[in-house]
C-alpha cells in the first residue's frame, strides 16, 4: 500500500512540475514593483556591473571561508541535506576560468548557465538605443520558457546600473536552467558529481522536472503523507535561499554590490516560489481522506480517479500561473500601473512585523501561510474559471489548446468570477511583495561594508 500511495504522490508532484509551471512565471514582473516601493532600496546609488571572474579574482580567499561556513550551516541545520562532496569545496587561487569552474561546482548549479551581464526590461518599456541580448544567451532552456517573451538588455563590465534593476532581473534567473540536471540520475556529467543523490520525485528524464525539488517546499503536509511518501521531505528551497543570502551579504559587505544584488535576487526567487500555494502543498484541494480513497481505488484496479486528480491539480496550478502572468504582462504593455496585481505587489500595508528574515522564515512563515491558502486558492480557481480548464480531466491545459490565455478567457466570465480571481491572486501577490521586501530589508541591515575594508 505504501508503495502505491507513494507512487500516487510522486505522479502528482510530477504533474505539478512537468509542465511549463515555474511557480510565478517571470518573477521580475512582480518583484520589480514590490522592490520599487522600497524607498531605502531606491536610495542606494547606482553600481558598476562586474563579471563573475573579476568578482572571484578579488574575493576568492574570503569566499573559500564563507562557503565552508555555509556548508557547515546546512549540514547542522537542514534535515536530509545531501552534503557537498569534499572534492567540490571551493579553493582560492588559479586562473580566472578555473576559479569560475570551481566556484560553480562548489555551488552545485548547472555549469551551462551563461551568467552574462544583463537586465530585463519590463514589457512595453522603451529600449531604443540599448543593445538587446538574445534570450538564448541568458537561459539554457529552449522550450516553454517565458524568457522567449522577455526583453534583455546587455550590460558591459563597468556599466552603471541601478541596484533595483539588478535584483529585480536576478529574481527570475533561477528559472533559466540553474537547477536543471543536478541529480545523479539526470544523465548529466555534473549531476553525477554533485552528491545530491537521485531525484526525489518527478521524472528524472524530463528536463524541467529536475528543478522542482529546489523550487518547491512541502513542509506542512499531514504526517500520514510523509509516512507513506518520505521523499516529499527532500525539498531544498531553504538551502538555496540561505546560500544565496549569505553570498549576497558577503558581496555587499566587501564592496562588490553588483554580485551582492544579483545573489540577493537569486535568493528571492525561491522564497517567492513558495508564495505560490501549489509550490507549498502537494495536492491543494484534495483532502487526505480523499487521497486515501483514490489510492484504495487505484489498488483495486480502478485507476481513473487517481489519473483525474493529478490532471485537475496540474491544470489548476497552470491556470493560476497563466492568469497571473498574462494579466501582469498585459497591464505592463498597456502601461497600466493601476492594475490590481501590480498594486498588490507594491502594497506596503502588510509589511509591518515582516522586517526581519530569520532562518526559519521560509518554513515557519512563508510556506506555512502559502500552504494554508492552498485549499481556498484551489476552490476559487474551480469556481471562477470555465469548467473546461479546471474541472475536466480530459483537458490538458497548455496542450489541448496551445497558447491559451486564461486572463482573456476570464473576460467572458461574470464580474463575480473576475473579482474572486483578483482577490485571491492579489492576496498571493501581496505576500510575494511583502516577503520580498522583508528579505531585502534584512539584507540591507546586514550589508554595511565591514570596517576593516
Ligand atoms: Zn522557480
Amino acid at each position: 500500500m505504501r508503495c502505491r500511495f507513494g507512487r500516487l504522490l510522486a505522479a502528482a508532484a510530477l504533474a505539478c512540475a512537468a509542465g511549463p509551471a515555474s511557480a510565478w512565471t517571470d518573477h521580475t514582473l512582480v518583484a520589480r514593483p514590490a522592490l520599487a516601493a522600497m524607498p531605502e532600496l531606491k536610495a542606494v546609488p547606482a553600481i558598476k556591473a562586474e563579471t563573475l571572474e573579476a568578482f572571484l579574482a578579488a574575493e576568492a580567499p574570503g569566499l573559500e571561508q564563507l562557503l565552508q561556513r555555509e556548508e557547515a550551516w546546512a549540514r547542522a541545520q537542514l534535515a536530509l541535506y545531501p552534503p557537498r562532496p569534499e572534492a567540490l569545496a571551493f579553493k582560492a587561487g588559479g586562473a580566472p576560468a578555473e576559479l569560475r569552474r570551481r566556484f560553480i561546482a562548489a555551488l552545485r548549479i548547472n555549469p551551462g548557465l551563461p551568467l552574462k551581464l544583463f537586465v530585463q526590461a519590463l514589457p512595453g518599456a522603451s529600449v531604443s538605443g540599448k543593445s538587446a541580448l538574445p534570450w538564448t544567451e541568458v537561459t539554457t532552456r529552449r522550450r516553454e520558457s517565458s524568457a522567449q517573451e522577455s526583453v534583455f538588455l546587455q550590460l558591459r563590465a563597468g556599466d552603471a546600473v541601478a541596484p533595483l534593476d539588478v535584483i529585480a532581473t536576478a529574481t527570475d534567473e533561477p528559472d533559466y536552467g540553474m537547477d536543471i540536471g543536478l541529480w545523479q540520475d539526470n544523465g548529466t556529467a555534473y549531476g553525477k558529481t554533485y552528491g545530491f543523490g537521485k531525484q526525489p520525485f518527478g521524472n528524472p528524464a524530463l528536463e524541467f522536472a529536475s528543478q522542482a525539488p529546489f523550487h518547491m517546499g512541502f513542509f506542512h503536509e499531514h504526517p500520514i503523507v510523509y509516512k507513506a511518501a518520505g521523499f516529499l521531505q527532500r525539498t531544498y528551497p531553504e538551502y538555496c535561499i540561505h546560500l544565496w543570502q549569505s553570498l549576497a551579504a558577503y558581496a555587499l559587505q566587501t564592496g562588490r554590490p553588483y554580485w551582492g544584488w544579483r545573489f540577493a535576487g537569486w535568493a528571492l526567487h525561491y522564497l517567492e516560489d513558495l508564495t505560490q500555494p501549489y509550490h507549498a502543498s502537494v495536492l491543494p484541494g484534495v483532502s487526505v481522506t480523499h487521497l486515501l480513497w483514490i489510492n484504495a481505488a487505484d489498488l483495486l484496479g480502478w485507476h481513473q480517479p487517481k489519473k483525474q486528480a493529478i490532471i485537475l491539480v496540474s491544470n489548476r496550478h497552470l491556470a493560476l500561473e497563466n492568469y497571473q502572468y498574462r494579466r501582469m504582462r498585459s497591464a505592463y504593455l498597456r502601461h497600466d500601473d493601476s492594475d490590481a496585481l501590480i498594486r498588490a505587489a507594491e502594497d506596503l500595508s502588510t509589511d509591518a512585523g515582516r522586517e526581519a528574515f530569520p532562518d526559519d522564515a521560509v518554513r515557519a512563515r512563508i510556506s506555512l501561510e502559502s500552504s494554508s491558502l492552498a485549499r481556498a486558492t484551489d476552490s476559487v480557481l474551480e469556481l471562477s474559471l470555465p469548467a473546461k480548464y479546471v474541472s475536466d480531466p480530459a483537458y490538458i491545459l497548455g496542450e489541448t489548446e496551445p497558447g491559451v490565455d486564461i486572463y482573456r478567457v476570464l473576460d467572458q466570465s461574470p464580474p463575480e468570477a473576475r473579482a474572486a480571481m483578483t482577490g485571491i491572486v492579489g492576496g498571493l501577490q501581496r505576500n510575494f511583495g511583502a516577503y520580498t521586501r522583508a528579505f531585502v530589508r534584512s539584507l540591507l541591515a546586514r550589508a554595511q561594508p565591514s570596517p576593516q575594508r
